[in-house]
């Protein structure tokens, strides 16, 4: 079962999580290969999908924010896009775009960022927004700070967290067929009169934390083998045996990762009615019906003239766009 776990290390300013998605992440790729219109991802996408996927869940629950973390890559490469979202119950799904050919052993430079032009995003869309309000994102390059490219998802997301939070990230991230995983180690801010001034003051900078810095290269030490087939005790045992954690309950079952998608018909009926009425009928009068499929979870929705009339027609619904008065 896939499983969340939280732990601390005691009287220093580091936290850490391991994530691991096992049915989880095995539904997502069960859905993909059971789509007749785009058949399995190609092993490279599988393996960058997955370690998206394991680095979504443990953002999501790295921070106090309730609405849905979304991640995405906009690639200039094969897989042009990729997106993960994950809910703060940890629900999760995720999609990716495929075009052309993917080479078997393609690296993540030649998967999205083939000239450099890839991006990563990440957005928090709040899940009851107050007027006017807009979900928040932060956009990182792929590349490092002398425009190399990047070959880590985890690398990339190091960089997002530290634009982002100021503080010192360690990501270490790996993906099969099997398993989705994930181990995140971060600097705590150093809080309240330890900030004002003196020596400590430095321990709050970024890269100057002793105790974040042995720590880090302790859990950068963890192989993608490891990452992949030891259990989380075993992990944390042989990484930090000299460190003292306090573990949390993990989160695992119906309160942990599990898939979830949030499509409904109404959903692609608010799509409908944003394409407007007369694209709508031509698609109809093409077609005969207006077909639209989930594709991160494979559910497909069929609307028929009598259907797409009552679209554009039922009283009280709301117009496309005016739900964030709601
Ligand atoms: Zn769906």
């Amino acid at each position: 079962m896939s499983e969340l776990h939280k732990f601390l290390f005691d009287g220093v300013p580091v936290r850490g999580m391991i994530v691991r998605l096992t049915d989880a992440w095995a539904e997502i790729l069960r859905r993909r290969a059971a789509n007749s219109a785009t058949g399995a991802y190609p092993g490279p996408v599988r393996e960058l999908l997955g370690e998206m996927t394991a680095a979504g869940a443990l953002m999501q629950a790295n921070i106090k924010f309730d609405g849905a973390l979304i991640l995405q890559i906009f690639g200039d490469g094969p897989l042009k896009l990729a997106v993960v979202e994950v809910q703060p119950d940890l629900g999760l799904r995720a999609t990716a775009t495929v075009v052309g050919e993917v080479a078997a052993d393609a690296t993540l430079s030649r998967l999205v960022n083939v000239t450099n032009h890839g991006r990563c995003a990440i957005t928090l869309d709040p899940l009851r927004k107050l007027p006017g309000q807009r979900p928040y994102q932060g956009v990182v390059p792929l590349f490092g700070d002398r425009h190399e490219k990047l070959e880590k998802l985890g690398e990339v997301l190091q960089h997002y967290m530290l634009q982002s939070e100021q503080l010192d990230t360690t990501l270490v991230l790996a993906a099969n067929d099997a398993v989705a995983a994930g181990l995140l180690i971060q600097r705590m801010p150093v809080k309240g009169e330890s900030n004002l001034a003196g020596e400590h003051a430095n321990e709050d900078e970024i890269g100057r934390n002793e105790d974040y810095n042995r720590i880090a290269t302790l859990a950068a030490s963890l192989t993608r083998e490891e990452l992949l087939t030891l259990d989380v005790d075993t992990i944390l045992r042989r990484l930090f045996w000299q460190e003292k954690l306090l573990r949390f309950e993990p989160r695992t079952g119906a309160g942990g990762p599990h898939f979830a998608c949030t499509c409904s018909r109404e959903r692609v009926g608010n799509m409908i009615r944003g394409l407007g009425q007369d694209e709508a009928h031509s698609i109809l009068d093409e077609r005969g019906e207006i077909e639209v499929g989930c594709e991160f979870c494979g559910r497909q929705y069929r609307f028929d003239p009598v259907d797409a009339a009552q679209l554009f027609a039922a009283p009280g619904v709301p117009a496309p766009g005016s739900s964030a008065r709601h």
